[in-house]
């Protein structure tokens, strides 16, 4: 255990300072990193009337000597670095010895401790940032903080706080952020005497799986991967767990639960067009990294940090999460709720559970029959029964009933060719038989005048034919030649977005592959059904269309059995 001393003025006043106990929540978070930098095993929080009448942490780690006490209450007092430069190599959470003096400055703050192996601890009192009693304590090794009137000589702080049951919601987020960092340490959580949490010592995925998806283990898929200086873990949510909010999403560096939008973009972009448009994934990402190569001196909760090497940190965790996605089946799973049911289950917030982790997907092709179509790729062996209202291929496959929507297969098929074929240089065209003349208007001449090369780049040739209009004299090889009039005019339509997200190239194949996917509404011979099955199972990404929709689901036969009430 180091001593406690106050850090050299030059020292403190290069480390970002900011108030730490600014709300009831940081009040909460600064106890709880103290005790963590202690080694706790344990730590038990316990908060009443929103923090304002009591906050207490108790841990049992190493204590402070009675003879440092009074320093812990002093700005700048500190057991953590020494000299600047040890804040490049420090992985403690607190360096700055400013949360117990700028928390006592604001309350009634009695902290009783004993350093394990002593015989006696200490109590001391501190009223508004002035000690008021020191004296010896028989008490359990570890430290006690308790703060009681918050915010009593800071009356601006308390009308601050507008909304108590926001700030309760913090606070409860606080511990459990802190709970899925430090899953080794068991957190206790009491609310105005209600047990809010209790989570024993345990495994980062069944605490990540508690936390983040209710216990359900199965709706989360793991990660993990290199990143410059250290490692990536990670427990992403399958696709239907998405939100339309950012909720679900937390990341941790070195144990501390940090706000990133950079590295919650780069996750993000692992999900690409796995998820419906204005959907966002949960997750929970852990980079592990060298304390030299990531700055947590930027803020002043340590809410954010800075990395050295922002680019090649953001592509590591992108492919990371992208493989990690990709390599797991992600056929969705109608939900596991009999439709008596499902009226009620319609109206909860969130989802029933999709996935039942005790149900693997793909449960090996031994029962499949010498009938099923033998395919490689990432789709079970399916056997094809017939199209559902002429839009969506049945099929029987392992455990369940398939479904797979014809138009979004298609897309998925299509896209992927015309991506493949980019990367080879080009698609290949047809040439129409007459050419085409289209008529557009100023602002489409523009756009399609000025994106040529990229259009024969997909398989296009068009060249201006006067002032209003083009001719159309191939289209990619891929589409259906009796509709280049439409193809061209959605190809148009897509130069126009300029909400789009996507860069133009992409937004042509995606385009492309749109308008000539077979649709819903066209009747489809075994034949044709059978190839569409075939090329889907060859895709890299199967599961979804680009606009995120899912093309294929499994009603499994725990399902049926349920709908026929056989189970
Ligand atoms: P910092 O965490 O930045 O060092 P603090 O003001 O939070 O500053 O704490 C001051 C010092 O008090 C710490 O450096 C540490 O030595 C001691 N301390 C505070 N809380 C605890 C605790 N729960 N257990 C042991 N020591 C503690
Ligand atoms: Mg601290």
């Amino acid at each position: 255990m180091s001593r406690i001393h106050v850090l050299p003025r030059a020292v403190a006043e290069r480390i970002a300072a900011g108030e730490v106990a600014d709300r009831p929540a940081s009040v909460v978070k600064e106890l709880i990193e103290n005790s963590l930098d202690a080694g706790a095993r344990t730590i038990a929080v316990e908060v009443e009337g929103v923090g304002l009448r009591l906050i207490r942490v108790s841990d049992d780690g190493e204590g402070i000597r009675p003879e440092d006490v009074p320093l812990a209450f002093e700005r700048f007092a500190t057991s953590k670095i020494t000299r600047l430069e040890d804040l490049s190599t420090t992985r403690s959470f607190g360096f700055r010895g400013e949360a117990l003096p700028s928390i006592a400055a604001v309350s009634r703050l009695t902290l009783t401790t004993r350093v394990p192996g002593e015989a006696v601890g200490v109590r001391a009192v501190a009223v508004g940032g002035t000690i008021e009693s020191l004296t010896p304590h028989g008490s359990p090794p570890g430290t006690t903080v308790e703060v009681t009137r918050l915010f009593f000589n800071t009356p601006a702080r308390l009308k601050f706080l507008r909304s108590l049951a926001r700030e309760q919601a913090l606070i409860a987020e606080v511990v459990q952020r802190a709970a899925m960092a430090s899953p080794d340490v068991a957190f206790h959580l009491t609310l105005d005497g209600r047990e809010a949490g209790w989570w024993p010592r345990g495994a980062a995925a069944d605490r990540v799986a508690d936390l983040l998806s209710g216990g359900r283990s199965g709706d989360l898929i793991p990660v993990g991967g290199g990143i410059p200086g250290g490692t990536m873990t990670g427990w992403l949510g399958r696709p239907e767990r998405s939100r339309p909010n950012r909720t679900g999403q937390h990341l941790f560096v070195n144990r501390r639960p940090i706000q990133s939008p950079m590295l919650r973009r780069a996750v993000e972009q692992g999900y690409a067009q796995l998820l419906p448009v204005g959907r966002l994934p949960i997750f929970a990402v852990y980079l592990d990294v060298d304390p030299a190569t990531v700055d947590v001196n930027v803020h002043p909760r340590k809410l954010e940090v800075r990395f050295r090497d922002e680019g090649h940190l953001f592509a590591a965790v992108a492919r990371i999460t992208r493989q990690g996605l990709l390599a797991s089946p992600l056929i969705r799973q109608v939900a596991e709720v009999p439709p008596r049911q499902a009226s009620l289950a319609a109206s909860l917030a969130e989802p029933p559970g999709l996935a039942d982790a005790s149900l693997p997907l793909f449960p090996g092709t031994r029962e499949a029959p010498e009938t099923y179509s033998t395919r490689t790729g990432r789709l079970p062996a399916l056997r094809a029964l017939g199209q559902v209202l002429l839009a969506y291929i049945a099929a029987d496959g392992p455990d369940g009933l398939y479904l797979i929507d014809q138009h979004a297969a298609h897309e998925r098929v299509l896209y992927e060719r015309i991506l493949a074929a980019r990367r080879r240089g080009g698609v290949h065209s047809q040439t129409l038989a007459v050419p085409l003349a289209l008529e557009l208007t100023p602002a489409q001449m523009t756009l399609v005048v000025g994106c040529q090369d990229m259009l024969a780049e997909l398989g296009y040739a068009v060249e201006s034919f006067g002032a209003r209009t083009v001719l159309l004299r191939a289209v990619p090889a891929v589409a259906n030649a009796a509709e280049a009039d439409a193809l061209l005019r959605r190809v148009v339509g897509a130069l126009a977005d300029d909400e789009a997200r996507d860069d133009v190239l992409e937004r042509l194949s995606i385009a492309t592959a749109c308008h000539t996917a077979i649709r819903a509404g066209d009747r489809l011979t075994g034949e044709a059904i059978e190839t569409l099955l075939a090329d889907l199972a060859a895709t890299d990404d199967p599961y979804t269309c680009f606009h995120g929709r899912p093309t294929i689901v499994r009603v499994s036969r725990q399902q049926l059995e349920q709908w026929f009430l056989r189970s």
